[in-house]
């Protein structure tokens, strides 16, 4: 059925000017966007007092980790993934994966995020958490290469999840080599015609932290022939102008993670560099066991708080929704991240009474977005569907995957404080 949401403020982009407009919304298509839109068979929904954007576009987290959450609080990227996380996820399995994917979109819903870009393992869980919910997703196997076999099986992973999600249930498939310190440069390049084989893209973690400068270089990336289809690379905390210039000529996006990078002390990404080269930025909040929150908002002010240690001036209120919005959508060759006719119906409705939004002058709401982060959205929409409406999730019925989750992950934290004694 048809929608009309009427009587809100809309931002229609980062650089747009609010203004009051209809949104017409059919078979999860935004149709029109203008004043007055006459509301014959169509599903009208009063949002007096209510401010739409687009939703917002994480391009950097692993779902499941909300299971490890609070864990390693304090310790350096190398000792918190060898150490707690890689035996942790060693007692991982499918519903795991679909309880800890489950807790952590639905934490984004409710913050308004509608796309995420997913690299985990046990993925048929977390595909399966995202058809329940109804968030867009991109989803990649995070893989490695230990030996042949299980590179082999890691391979056949992904392509399973190719024939029985891709293009179905908002879900893209796409590679996800985890990082060339567990990727050698022989398995990047057959990542590299796997991608260009399934027209899609990759996403790798790239210089998160300075020990890497060490292992490769983006010469040698840039070699395997990764670079020629679309990449996501998270992090880039350690490029050099050499390296930043590579990633400007090979249009690769980068996912900045400034929580996560900054609680395992890893470092600022140099973003403004990266702009100067016009290089694709993005924000993502990495996942639950390294930020803690996966408040994409928190993200935006820190991009642009950070930033700012080079001068007020330096980094505009708008590149921060840039980033969460258009770039995203750029990113992942989708039509998200604006409103717009003919795009994606994926919005967030905010409740211009939030206390953070005061004063409700629409001059400054950029600023409150960026700046003033608000707890909860009012409500989500992902494909012209309500996934998230005043508090609750409307395609989800029940709250006993709460105490699931529990029981799982007390579960598992049994089995590996045991194992280790
Ligand atoms: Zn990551």
């Amino acid at each position: 059925m048809k929608k009309i949401l009427k009587n809100a403020y809309v931002l229609m982009s980062a650089d747009a000017v609010i203004k009051k407009l209809d949104i017409l919304i059919d078979n999860g298509i935004i149709i029109e966007i203008s004043e007055n839109i006459d509301g014959e068979n169509a599903e009208i929904i009063n949002l007096e007092n209510k401010l739409i954007t687009p939703g917002f576009i994480n391009t950097h987290t692993h779902l499941a980790m909300s299971l490890f959450r609070g864990i390693g609080d304090d310790l350096t990227l190398e000792d918190w993934l060898f150490k707690e996380m890689f035996p942790r996820e060693d007692l991982l399995n499918d519903e795991l994966t679909y309880y800890g994917s489950l807790i952590s979109i639905l934490e984004m819903l409710s913050k308004g995020v509608t796309t995420v870009v997913d690299m985990y393992l046990f993925m048929k869980g977390s595909a399966e958490a995202v058809k329940d919910t109804g968030i867009r997703a991109f989803l990649t196997r995070g893989l490695g290469y230990d030996n042949d076999d299980g590179w082999k099986r890691r391979i056949d992973e992904t392509l399973y999840l190719f024939e029985n999600y891709h293009n179905n249930y908002n879900i893209k498939i796409g590679f996800g080599p985890h990082a060339p310190y567990t990727c050698p440069m022989n398995k990047l390049e057959e990542i590299a015609e796997l991608t260009k084989k399934y027209n899609t893209f990759s996403t790798i973690h790239l210089y998160e932290s300075i020990n890497e400068r060490e292992m490769y270089t983006f010469e040698d990336l840039e070699k395997t022939g990764l670079f020629k289809n679309d990449v996501i690379a998270a992090h880039c905390v350690h490029v050099d102008e050499k390296d930043i210039k590579i990633l400007a000529r090979n249009e690769i996006t980068v996912a900045h993670n400034p929580s996560s990078n900054l609680k395992l002390g890893n470092g600022i990404a140099p973003i403004l560099k990266m702009l100067e080269h016009e290089v694709n930025i993005t924000l993502g909040t990495d996942g639950a066991a390294s930020n803690n929150t996966l408040n994409i908002w928190d993200e935006m002010r820190f991009a642009a708080l950070l930033q700012k240690k080079n001068g007020p001036e330096k980094f505009k209120t708008e590149e921060a929704l840039r980033m969460v919005w258009e770039n995203g959508g750029y990113a992942l060759n989708e039509k998200i991240g604006r409103l717009e006719e003919n795009y994606f119906a994926d919005l967030i409705v905010i409740d211009l009474d939030s206390l953070e939004f005061y004063p409700k002058d629409i001059n400054r709401i950029k600023s409150h977005i960026v700046y003033s982060p608000i707890n909860k959205v009012y409500a989500t929409m992902v494909n012209g569907e309500w996934v998230y409406y005043d508090g609750e999730y409307p395609k989800l019925k029940g709250k006993e995957y709460f105490e699931k989750f529990h029981k799982l992950y007390f579960d598992i934290e049994k089995k590996f404080n045991s194992q280790k004694s």
